[in-house]
């Protein structure tokens, strides 16, 4: 089964992958992830990313579609994945569609999560990661804080804020980015009956879990 996950930044998608991942054992594959993992290593793939990452635009495909496609290559996405941050534009989501078409696969499922203007700021400003590449999880310090300050739960290593959430220009630009040539996908996929939109906002009591929970128990059904 292969799942993308859509929304805005800061809408909760790494969070209901990674509940779908653990509860289903199909890989969540996060672009901005494994971005991130080669700038901390610096890696050419790394240092070439992060002159689009830090400035919140998006890193060119020839760089982000092939790496994607290998990265389904691998065992544990024998029976498809969760796709988290890609696609991010018809362009790939077009390559995407020829590449599953390719291994007689297709768009499963789309999760688009939605979420007010103002929350969607204010999460990607309190959002803090773990600094261990390895481990990735994400927090919220006033959501969903680590039990001790400043300290990732799950492998204990420092937690940080991301380059990209500090820096109001960078925040702006994603958004302008996401509304420009992401958006456009939730059209793309209504069209192939494979989307399902989910509002995730504290003014409503539903969150990222809640989501999660729901879909979850579907595809155990
Ligand atoms: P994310 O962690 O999904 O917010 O991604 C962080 C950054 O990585 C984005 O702001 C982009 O610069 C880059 N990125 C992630 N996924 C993609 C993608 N599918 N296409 C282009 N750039 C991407």
């Amino acid at each position: 089964m292969n799942i993308i996950m859509l929304g805005a930044q800061g809408t909760g998608k790494g969070t209901v992958a990674g509940l779908i991942s653990e509860q289903t054992g199909l890989p969540q594959i996060s672009t901005g992830d494994i971005f991130r993992k080669n700038i901390s290593e610096k890696t050419p793939l790394g240092i070439e990313a992060d002159k689009y990452i830090s400035k919140g635009n998006l890193v060119p495909d020839e760089i982000t579609v092939p790496m994607v496609e290998d990265r389904l290559t691998w065992d544990d996405a024998k029976n498809g994945a969760i796709l988290d941050g890609f696609p991010r534009t018809i362009e790939q989501a077009e390559k995407l569609d020829e590449y599953l078409k390719s291994k007689g696969e297709k768009v499963d499922l789309v999760i688009n999560l939605v979420t007010p203007k103002e929350e969607i700021i204010d999460r990607m400003l309190t959002r803090r990661v773990c600094t261990n590449p390895d481990c990735k999880a994400t927090y919220n310090i006033k959501l969903h804080p680590p039990i001790k300050e400043g300290i990732c739960d799950k492998c204990g290593s420092p937690l940080k804020q991301r380059a990209d959430d500090s820096d109001p220009e960078a925040i702006k630009r994603r958004l302008e980015i996401y509304e420009e040539k992401t958006s456009p996908l939730v059209e793309f996929y209504k069209k192939q009956g494979v989307l399902r939109t989910e509002t995730v906002s504290l003014s409503i009591n539903r969150m990222g879990k809640d989501v999660a929970a729901d879909i979850i128990k579907e595809i155990k059904k």
